[in-house]
């Protein structure tokens, strides 16, 4: 098997389970019960948001939530962040390619009457024209949420660059979804952001775990009202064994970032030297300098779905656009953005690597593509 789709899910690696496990069943005890067994609980808790907020660098900046994933963690900092603020004015800036998870509570918040505003994509560089960020801000920007790295062509937002243009509104929160930018060879920290949003399961963690980073002046308002657990923001018994899991899977991704980097580029420049020279066939949507871990490209005669489907029964798995809107056989609304066709941007492959990958999964997986382009009758 070739696993190209570690952009949509990574399997738990084996040492997260088995804190996962040792946790769940001998640790058991309720963070919040007042007995020293509960408290032993609440320990290890804050010894994993600790924990976390120190592999990313931001312990003296920032406060950790543990939530359930990116979507609860964008969720939360959006609404939270936008309904808190909401006197400081109401507008909230982001771009059209974001993930669904960030456009779909954007547009629950337009439909609250925030003035939202999504940037389009520079077709060259897959993320914002900084200044069209310019242009955006105004005295009434109380929120501006821009992804570190897109999970369908891997283009990463210049944070530096938007912070400095957001030193003018000191009243401005920033907000990151790093989902697909944990220890993934980012040129910047995490702590550019004030509110960072990530996703165990995208780094070898629990799936349903995550959490969001804020700076620690920022104060969101809460989606669920409850027992108060997690500043009162994520109310809900605490998932400790799922905390100390992701710490772990953290760790070790901290840990291998640069192995994997090394693997992620080799693979990606062997596949992207290969369809830059079939520009007939294949357009490449992947921005030069974006992440190692994402390629995506446009078949220009071929159906996407069919093409994945014939790799799928050779054992090669790869997505179409991203594995969230790909089952609906949409057009991707990442590379609309950028200015691509329909049928471009309905006819898209992503390939994603990871240290499951090795160096001979280029060649077998283009063979196997050169074949398969032959082969495929059904054209557009
Ligand atoms: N943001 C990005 C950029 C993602 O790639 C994903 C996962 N596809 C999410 C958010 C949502 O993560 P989850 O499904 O784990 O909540």
């Amino acid at each position: 098997m070739i696993y190209f789709d570690s952009a949509a899910t990574l399997p738990l690696r084996k040492e997260a389970g088995e804190t996962y496990l040792s946790e769940s069943t001998s640790c058991f005890g309720n963070a919040n019960s007042p007995h020293s067994f509960g408290r032993e609980s609440a320990r290890s808790l804050e010894r994993a948001r600790k924990g976390i907020l120190r592999l990313l660098g931001i312990e003296g900046t920032h406060r950790l939530l543990f939530l359930s994933g990116a979507t609860e963690a964008n969720n939360l900092a959006l609404k939270g962040v936008a309904r808190a603020y909401r006197s400081r004015g109401g507008r909230i800036i982001s771009s059209e390619g974001e993930h669904e998870s960030v456009l779909e509570p954007l547009k629950a918040l337009a439909r609250e009457g925030f003035d939202v505003v999504l940037l389009p994509l520079d077709p060259r560089t897959g993320t914002i024209r900084l200044e069209d960020l310019r242009d955006a801000l105004d005295e009434r920007t109380i929120l501006v949420s821009l992804m570190a790295v897109n999970n369908e062509t891997g283009a990463i937002t210049p944070l530096p660059e938007v912070r400095s243009l957001l030193r003018e509104h000191p009243k401005c929160y920033l907000h990151s979804d790093f989902t697909q930018g944990a220890f993934k060879g980012l040129p910047y920290p995490y702590g550019t952001a004030d509110l960072i949003s990530m996703s165990a399961h995208k780094f070898g963690g629990p799936k349903g775990a995550g959490f969001l980073a804020l700076r620690k002046d920022v104060r969101p308002l809460p989606l669920m009202e409850g027992g108060g657990q997690e500043e009162g923001l994520r109310p809900g018994t605490s998932d400790v064994p799922s905390a100390l899991a992701t710490l772990k899977a953290l760790e070790l991704a901290k840990g291998e970032e640069k192995d994997a980097l090394r693997i992620a580029s080799l693979l990606r420049g062997r596949i992207l030297s290969y369809l830059l020279a079939h520009p007939s066939d294949f357009l490449v949507n992947s921005p030069e300098e974006g992440s190692p871990f994402l390629l995506d490209f446009s078949l220009l005669h071929k159906k996407a779905s069919v093409v994945e489907e014939a790799l799928s029964l050779r054992g090669i798995y790869v997505s179409t656009t991203s594995a969230c809107s790909s089952r609906r056989d949409l057009p991707s609304h990442v590379l609309l953005a950028m200015g691509r066709g329909k049928e471009e941007a309905k006819n898209a492959i992503r390939l994603s690597f990871s240290l499951l990958n090795q160096e001979e999964d280029a060649p077998r997986f283009l063979s196997a593509l050169e074949e398969i382009m032959k082969e495929t009758i059904d054209s557009l």
